[in-house]
């Protein structure tokens, strides 16, 4: 798979386009690329406020994906079955569901985040 455009990501600001507001997300810049647009808003419909929100949840989700990903992998408690367990306290029963659900939990936020579809 291709890579994305690198990150840190920021927002350029929200502004006037049309009726309504518009903002791009930018990568880092470099010499050859000094102005990489990663995406651009733009809704007639959506107020300035949502607008700002909606860039910054862009922003902030995507730069943290990566920490959170590695983070929630990271946490593992033991090895269940053969398969690594992230439940806060060892489950007494065998059922994989009430025994484990931090752990489904987990692995459906994983597979969510990296695009997986159950
Ligand atoms: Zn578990």
């Amino acid at each position: 798979m291709t890579a994305h455009t690198p990150l840190p990501w920021k927002r350029g600001g929200v502004f006037r386009a049309g009726t309504g507001w518009a903002e791009y997300i930018i990568g880092p810049c470099t010499s050859h690329d000094p102005t990489r647009i990663v995406c651009g808003l733009e809704d007639a419909r959506m107020g300035k406020e949502m607008m700002e929100a909606t860039a910054e949840f862009i922003v902030c989700a995507c730069n943290a994906h990566a920490d959170l990903v590695a983070a929630l992998e990271g946490i593992h408690n033991f090895w269940v079955n053969g398969q690594r367990c992230w439940c806060p306290v060892e489950p007494e029963s065998d059922d994989p569901v009430s025994a484990h659900a931090t752990c489904h939990d987990a692995r459906a936020a994983l597979a969510k985040a990296r695009g997986e579809t159950a």
